[in-house]
């Protein structure tokens, strides 16, 4: 199995490009907070050599330099706030992985990380099944079709009976699970993890630290060693496995591939049971950069000329700076440093000198980089959230990394009226950023901010009065939820204006928004307004 075929057929292709390509795997974890993430993270890091002790990726959240009080904050709190890329080898393979902020950090960039991933692994606690922010993150996804593998961790630990998780996933995310590993007996009784892809028995001794798990491999089910190891679990084994067969669905490569089938793992991350087996498999079946839509065609990885689009953008850790890192994923062609770009919305020349690549421990100066391959590039406000970049003339604009609609609103109140204009820059800036989205309802002069995760309000209070030396405060407001207003009916849209004047607002970028205070209200202005389409996302111009 390979993911060659994954990539267009293509004349003249380069042959170091397509090697490059072939060997890269960029790919972000979804899951709840305290699934294991953390854990599974520093496994794989181990696994790639990037760090010698597990525990350092915990250890860097805590010990992290804080340079300014929205750090100190996140310091406080042992949890970390930015995005981080972390990248690791694995055999011949170069892969990147691409954090996604889980707890109180939880923010839209959460979300538009997957929009520069090319698969993801989704981390479920056996105790638990799915939980709502593994829900919301396949949601987004879904929305390209994202190819997931799936690690039910924690088995050393009771939880749900096997088949009953495997229908939870079935039933709650709506794509089908097709188990390559399965586990022998949970929690006490848990004996290892019969690997049905390749007919191997791996038995489980419990690990503490970082050491690797090897485990006693045997060839054959049926064999008398299996019965003299686990007892009447081994006869149990044998009957789920029969069970499986008729009742599950073979792992089918297509469909794993077009996001309608995800292949499962069980194990246990802190014990570092079933992450190589993983990993593994991991590196085989998960697609390399596949080609990427833009408004006009689609761009291949193996296309000779370099593009590229940001997806996030984060603020120096130094205030005094206002300085701005972009993080690009590269979609084609070969990057090498000091490279002159060109800024297709701008219409300017860029030179990229000071990329950087994000590496588990510390950062190093970029000289290539390749497609997957993901770059942070400084600068001062001049680059945006979904800005595409070429090293050719064509007029080329990446798709498909959207604003997505905020969850959590508040109003902000200026506590000197006299700073009106640095409240509105700050705002303006700190939106463009990405963690939060700003709306001004037409009906009056309110500024209300929107975040998909509630930490950014702290995150934004604090960094007003830091780098714009605005004091404001925040005050509660009744809306829910958010949609993009568009249509071909100025009518319907003037409508809905003079209907909702506290309801509709302008977004950053002049957009039409639905503020909905309600479910309910949203639906009632739906079916008031058919021709208008209410969208929970929207796509950055
Ligand atoms: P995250 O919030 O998803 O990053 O989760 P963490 O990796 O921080 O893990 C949450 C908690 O679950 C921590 O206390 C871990 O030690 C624990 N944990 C992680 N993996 C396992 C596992 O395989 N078995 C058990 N028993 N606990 C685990």
């Amino acid at each position: 199995m390979s993911s060659e075929g994954h990539i267009l057929m293509q004349e003249n292709v380069d042959k170091v490009l397509k090697k490059e390509v072939e060997r890269r795997r960029t790919f972000g974890i979804i899951s709840h907070p305290d699934a294991g993430k953390t854990t599974l993270t520093e496994k794989l890091l181990l696994y790639g050599g990037a760090i010698q002790m597990a525990g350092t990726v915990k250890s860097r959240k805590a010990n992290r330099h804080a340079t300014s009080d929205w750090m100190a904050m996140e310091q406080e709190r042992g949890i970390s706030v930015t995005t981080s890329v972390m990248k690791f080898n694995y055999r011949d393979y170069e892969i990147n992985l691409l954090d996604t902020p889980g707890h109180q950090d939880f923010s839209e960039d959460t979300y538009r990380v997957l929009t520069a991933v090319d698969s993801a692994l989704m981390v479920i606690d056996c105790a638990k099944g799915v939980e709502n922010q593994t829900k919301k993150l396949m949601e987004v996804c879904r929305m390209r079709d994202t190819p997931i593998i799936t690690f039910i961790n924690k088995m050393d630990r009771e939880g749900i009976d096997p088949f009953e998780l495997l229908a939870d996933i079935e039933e709650t995310l709506h794509i089908e699970c097709a188990p390559l590993s399965w586990p022998i007996g949970m929690g006490s009784d848990f004996k290892g993890t019969y690997n049905i892809h390749k007919g191997e028995l791996h038995l489980f001794s419990a690990t503490h630290g970082g050491s690797i798990q090897k485990g006693e491999v045997i060839k054959d089910i049926h064999s008398p060693r299996l019965d003299e190891l686990l007892g009447s679990q081994a006869k149990q084994l044998r009957e789920e496995l029969e069970l499986l067969e008729g009742a599950g669905y073979p792992f089918d490569e297509e469909r794993y591939l077009a996001g309608k089938q995800t292949p499962v793992f069980f194990g246990s991350a802190i014990n570092n049971f079933g992450v190589q087996e993983m990993l593994n498999s991991f590196i085989q079946l998960a697609p390399c950069p596949s080609p990427r839509a833009t408004t006009t065609r689609d761009v291949s990885p193996l296309e000779n000329e370099f593009s590229a689009f940001a997806f996030k953008i984060q603020a120096n850790m130094d205030p005094a700076h206002r300085d701005r890192i972009a993080f690009m994923r590269i979609c084609s062609g070969k990057f090498t440093r000091g490279m002159k770009v060109r800024h297709p919305r701008t219409g300017k020349e860029f030179q990229i000198a000071n990329a950087t690549i994000f590496m588990a421990q510390d950062r190093t100066g970029v000289e290539e980089a390749w497609p997957g391959d993901i770059i942070g590039v400084h600068n001062h406000g001049t680059i945006k959230i979904g800005d595409t970049f070429t090293s050719s003339k064509e007029e080329l604009k990446f798709t498909g990394i959207p604003n997505f609609a905020p969850e959590h609103f508040r109003r902000v109140i200026l506590k000197d009226p006299l700073k009106s204009k640095q409240l509105n820059k700050g705002l303006h800036q700190l939106a463009e950023e990405g963690a939060v989205q700003l709306f001004k309802p037409l009906g009056n002069n309110d500024n209300i901010l929107g975040a998909v995760g509630l930490l950014q309000f702290e995150v934004i209070m604090s960094r007003l009065k830091d780098e714009y030396s605005v004091e404001a405060l925040y005050e509660p407001v009744e809306f829910h939820t958010a949609r993009w207003l568009t249509s071909e009916s100025n009518k319907e849209l003037d409508g809905i204006k003079k209907r909702y004047p506290r309801f509709v607002a302008l977004d950053g970028d002049e957009n039409l928004t639905f503020l909905a205070p309600s479910q309910w209200r949203l639906q009632q202005a739906e079916e008031e307004w058919p021709k208008i389409s209410f969208q929970k996302t929207r796509e950055h111009q």
